[in-house]
């Protein structure tokens, strides 16, 4: 039923702003104050972040290249993307989420440096879904969001997301195998008081043919694994 009407969209919106943005915000953090779960997921979510900037690097500078970074958090990727010289638009659907990631960038870009002439660019920061952004980009960046997705919803998303972008999508999602789906059943028989909201897993294979319809091919792939973090991530370029 949650699929009916967008109703998942609002659900989503208000878990990062309030309970959702209190637990992610320490997850994607370094303070002492989280669980063994929490940080054995930012110990992955940042191998995910290290992989990506890892990707993009290799294929050379990001000096004055274009980013979008759709679904941004609290900025782990669009402040190392801005050190390195990208040029980043980063957004998010939770106003909590983007005040965080702004609040970050400004301590972690500008502190403590006189020259200017070194100076990375500040991060456009907005509040926006993913289906209302527009303009074009180089590169576009989505990572650990499409857990939000039902697979009917993911198509639209994978295809607006590649119609933004120029050279390279990269995108990470929770693999669909049995595997995966059997910890996700468990999990679900025994909520924590944090999971308010719906996890989709999503096919590899599904990811790939909606990629395929948008006219995008898949040129690298990765997985990272630690014990409560699963991510397979994705590099397409136009087929
Ligand atoms: N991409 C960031 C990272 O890897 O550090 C954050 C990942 S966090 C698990 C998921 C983020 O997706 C949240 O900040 C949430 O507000 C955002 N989000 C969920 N649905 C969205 C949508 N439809 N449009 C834009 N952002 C969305």
């Amino acid at each position: 039923a949650e699929e009916v009407g967008g109703g998942d969209k609002e659900v989503v919106r208000e878990y990062f702003n309030n309970n959702g943005f209190q637990r992610w915000k320490k997850i994607y953090g370094d303070t002492d104050d989280v669980n063994k779960v929490q940080l054995d997921i930012r110990l992955g979510h940042s191998k995910t972040v290290e992989n990506v900037m890892k990707m993009l690097t290799e294929e050379g500078s990001l000096q004055g290249v274009t980013v979008c970074d759709a679904g941004c958090g609290t900025g782990c990727l669009s402040i190392p993307l801005a050190k390195e010289g990208a040029i980043v638009s980063a957004s998010d659907i939770s106003a909590s989420m983007v005040a965080e990631a702004q609040k970050q960038a400004q301590e972690e870009l500008f502190k403590g440096k006189n020259d200017q002439s070194l100076a990375p660019v500040m991060p456009k920061f907005e509040v926006k879904d993913l289906e209302s952004l527009d303009g074009k980009y180089d590169t576009v960046v989505c990572l650990d969001v499409m857990i939000h997705y039902p697979q009917s919803k993911a198509d639209g998303m994978i295809a607006h997301l590649a119609s933004l972008a120029e050279n390279r999508l990269i995108l990470s999602f929770a693999p669909k195998t049995f595997y995966y789906d059997l910890l996700k059943r468990i999990g679900e028989l025994f909520p924590g008081p944090s999971k308010a909201t719906r996890a989709y897993l999503h096919a590899e294979a599904d990811v790939e043919r909606a990629l395929q319809k948008a006219g995008w091919k898949i040129k690298k792939r990765g997985l990272i694994a630690t014990q409560f973090y699963f991510a397979k991530l994705i590099e397409a370029v136009p087929a």
